[in-house]
């Protein structure tokens, strides 16, 4: 499953986040405004590769080893049309504030903060109401997202898994650019909480998907028939719709 991440608040802009093994670049020139840029070092990464980070609108330059640097520099400002390209089709950033409206399960639902309140997070009337702090919103909201997540998931996990008669390990959730989910040798999976915004049905499909890799680590014929089995007709809708929507999901918080 491919697409994914990152969980920042327009409202708060601060630096753009640098990951592990990543160093700050600096900035790019595109279309009149400052792009920041990172360099990731991968070893097994065959040539200079130049990605648009849809989460947190930077450039980051791929290369196998630091020598590489200057290489790609000049790579990178060959291309910066490429780049404004890119950037211009993202959709635009969804902050998690006040009359904001996010889906849950494909449903749209209005931000309306209640700062007297003294409830939490909960939802009602079609509205997912915060308490407390304005400061304290969005984190609050992601906050509550990544639960609702954790519940739906591991709900849809427990069904398709009882239907296949298999034992699922540990179930993560993560902020993944690159997939909606994963599982691993041992049996553990791990999915992009971003989910929970796309409609149920496509995160039945994900997480059939996933289950269905515990009897067949590959995608042969025989895995796509388990997939058939928990998931009926939902391959090509869903990943139709995560390949139309995904980056939209990234794009929240
Ligand atoms: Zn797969």
């Amino acid at each position: 499953m491919r697409p994914g991440a990152g969980g920042r608040s327009r409202a708060v802009p601060g630096p753009p986040p640098v990951a592990a093994g990543e160093s700050p670049a600096p900035p790019v020139k595109v279309a009149g405004r400052e792009v920041p840029v990172v360099t990731r070092v991968n070893p097994r990464a065959r040539r200079i590769a130049l990605k648009v980070d849809v989460i947190a609108d930077r450039v980051v330059l791929v290369i196998p080893h630091r020598r590489h640097e200057k290489a790609a520099r000049r790579f990178l400002d060959s291309k910066t049309d490429w780049v404004a390209e890119r950037l211009d089709r993202l959709p635009p950033p969804l902050a998690l504030a006040d009359g904001a409206t996010v889906s849950v399960l494909g449903t749209p639902h209005t931000i309306r903060h209640c700062p007297d309140a003294r409830r939490g997070v909960w939802v009602e009337g079609g509205a997912v109401c915060v308490s407390g702090r304005a400061e304290h919103l969005p984190r609050r909201v992601c906050d509550w997202l990544r639960a609702r997540a954790r519940e739906e998931i591991a709900a849809r996990v427990a069904v398709h898994a009882e239907r296949l008669g298999v034992t699922p390990g540990r179930i993560t959730l993560r902020d993944t650019r690159s997939r909606w989910g994963s599982c691993s040798p041992s049996g553990g999976l791990a999915f992009c909480w971003r989910l929970v915004m796309a409609p149920g049905w496509v995160v039945d499909y994900v997480t059939a998907h996933e289950v269905a890799h515990l009897r067949e680590m590959n995608h042969s014929p025989a895995f796509w028939r388990h997939v058939e089995t928990l998931a009926p007709g939902l391959r090509g809708p869903a990943r139709a719709w995560l390949r139309e929507h995904g980056t939209a999901l990234h794009r929240v918080g």
